[in-house]
């Protein structure tokens, strides 16, 4: 059966597309500056990419090129033969603790949660709009970013706020990257061969955020009402103290638009460095002795072996500790400098396990307390999983 995994944003669309259930990749792209002049795609087929430029006026032109490319590459010879798209949504709020079918209710709810997520719920709806008209017979799906958080309790995703704030305003914890903490968190499970365990997964790309699992559910997550809470980002600073905001406004007269590209883009590793938001420039920059390059990265990893220790507490203890995303699957210095700190919790790196990237792998020694792994992130292939459940019944 083939399955379109479709990630849209507001001027880009990737896509994945699988037969299922071997979840077997037959062709991968994205769509990029899509109404915006110099727009383009970038199509991957079996090992090899091809970036052309084209029209895109808006989504409904880059499925339009998606169907012909499919089509010329004789990934499918009738529109019929995809049978589910699954859409990945950034914010499903308290509505969804699941992926699910897309009626007409769903994605008006989807389009209704745009508040809590501007730049992410119109931009799916686009999308999922577009799919409709161009492939109208294929299921569509809505996978949440936030679903797999919707387990935490109320004591956890409650903010110590005026309680109308929540009831009024819907302010209170939703995490994200709930796919892919589901992904490594299942994984993991796998190589433990442990149905009831206790994790802590690290996905530290360019956004960030660690996630406390137990018998398969999220206990806690370190991202919030939106996803600038927790972790030290690229450009986002994570948990601050809430006052500097009113008090940055008045001092430095800045609007909430200032605050929030503030907080949200220009913050965290490129805040701090004043180089980049990207860890291997940060790298570069210590290579040449840079200071703030330096600081950066100890406020990273602080943060991070932060979260561990706290998540360690709130769970009893730890059965893994897994590394995903840009940051956890590449960097072997962030992951050694993470590791060494959590020495009190008998966690014992493995230097030579350890020096890999994007591997699935064990970098811990066999004597360490909480063996710790690399789990590469397959979010895309999780979407057409869940997509392929539903049609499947
Ligand atoms: P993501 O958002 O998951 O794509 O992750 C992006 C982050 O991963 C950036 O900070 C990159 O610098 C980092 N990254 C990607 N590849 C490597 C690598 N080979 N070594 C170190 N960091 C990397």
């Amino acid at each position: 059966m083939k399955i379109l995994s479709v990630n849209a944003g507001s001027s880009s669309l990737k896509f994945q597309m699988y037969e299922m259930p071997e979840e077997k990749v037959l062709i991968s792209g994205v769509f990029e500056r899509i109404g915006i002049k110099g727009s383009c795609y970038t199509i991957k087929l079996n090992g090899e990419k091809t970036t052309k430029e084209a029209n895109l006026s808006d989504h409904k032109d880059a499925v339009k090129i998606l169907v012909d490319e499919l089509i010329a590459n004789k990934i499918i010879y009738d529109l019929n033969e995809i049978k589910g798209i699954g859409h990945r949504i950034v914010q499903g709020a308290d509505k969804f603790d699941r992926s699910v079918i897309i009626d007409d209710v769903v994605l008006k709810t989807i389009s209704d949660l745009s508040s809590l997520a501007p730049l992410h719920n119109p931009a799916a709806v686009i999308g999922i709009e577009a799919f409709k008209e161009m492939i109208p017979n294929a299921v569509a799906v809505a996978v949440f970013d936030t679903s797999f958080h919707q387990t935490m309790e109320e004591e956890t995703y409650l903010y110590a706020l005026p309680y109308e704030w929540y009831t009024d305003y819907q302010v209170r914890k939703y995490g994200a990257h709930g796919t892919s903490h589901k992904y490594v968190a299942n994984r993991l499970s796998e190589l433990l061969n442990k149905k009831d365990g206790k994790f802590i997964v690290c996905h530290l790309g360019n956004g960030g955020s660690i996630t406390a699992v137990k018998d398969g559910k999220c206990v806690d997550t370190s991202m919030g009402f939106t996803p600038n809470a927790g972790l030290v980002m690229g450009t986002r600073c994570g948990d601050i103290d809430a006052s500097i905001i009113p008090y940055m406004m008045e001092k430095a007269n800045m609007t909430p638009k200032d605050i929030d590209n503030a907080i949200n883009k220009q913050s965290g590793l490129l805040g701090i460095s004043g180089v980049s938001s990207d860890s291997r420039d940060i790298d570069e920059g210590i290579s040449e002795g840079n200071e703030r390059c330096i600081l950066a990265k100890k406020m990273f990893v602080r943060r991070v072996v932060d979260y561990i220790a706290k998540y360690y507490v709130l769970l009893n203890g730890a059965d893994a500790i897994a590394f995903t995303a840009g940051i956890g699957e590449n960097s072997i210095t962030m992951r050694k400098q993470i590791i060494e700190k959590l020495a009190i919790l008998g966690v014992e790196l493995d230097e030579e396990r350890n020096n890999v990237r994007g591997k699935e792998q064990l970098i811990t020694s066999n004597n360490s307390k909480i063996p710790c792994y690399i789990i590469p992130t397959d979010e895309e292939g999780m979407i057409a999983m869940d997509t392929y459940n539903l049609i499947e019944g």
